[in-house]
């Protein structure tokens, strides 16, 4: 992916030089705003469905220089996972929790409760954390070298209370 993308993490930029007064917060509002007027530009111009392919694609870049610049892939699994649970939490993305965990077929299940993509949102009847599909797939990759598929089965805009995400390896 390095190779496709021009993407570092060098050009998130220096926040304490850049805002030093402000620092590096901002309000959830702020982050779901561009988001979901980015998601509804993108629609209108080139489709839902392939608007959603491209924050699934984007999530998983993010996922996997994610993993590569916060994460500690040397970990064990149990270890990686319980930091990535502490890093997601510190960096107020949601409540990590492993639900089911298939070591032999790397099959899993993973609920995110508070959702910073969609927790508290409208019921719209379908699931709206593509770009978490992506960013999920994308750091399970980094981390075990293969591909994966991750399938929001509920979410926050479904009626559920926590989004719940199926994890599996792409076969072949
Ligand atoms: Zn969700």
């Amino acid at each position: 992916m390095g190779d496709v993308y021009n993407f570092n993490w060098t050009d998130l930029g220096d926040l304490a030089v850049g805002r030093p007064n402000l620092g590096e917060e901002t309000s959830v509002i702020v982050y779901r705003l561009m988001q979901y007027t980015f998601k509804d530009v993108l629609s209108k111009e080139i489709g839902k469905q392939r608007a959603v392919e491209l924050f699934v694609q984007a999530g998983l870049l993010a996922g996997k220089e994610f993993c590569n610049n916060v994460l500690d892939t040397s970990l064990s699994f149990n270890a990686f996972i319980a930091d990535l649970k502490d890093k997601l939490v510190a960096l107020k993305v949601g409540v990590l929790r492993v639900e089911e965990a298939d070591m032999d077929q790397l099959k899993f299940v993973l609920t995110v409760a508070e959702d910073l993509d969609c927790s508290g949102l409208p019921i719209f009847g379908e699931s709206v954390c593509d770009y978490d599909e992506g960013f999920i797939a994308g750091i399970f990759e980094q981390y075990t070298g293969k591909k994966f598929t991750v399938k929001e089965v509920d979410c926050w805009a479904t009626g559920d209370r926590t989004c719940r995400f199926e994890v599996k390896p792409i076969e072949g």
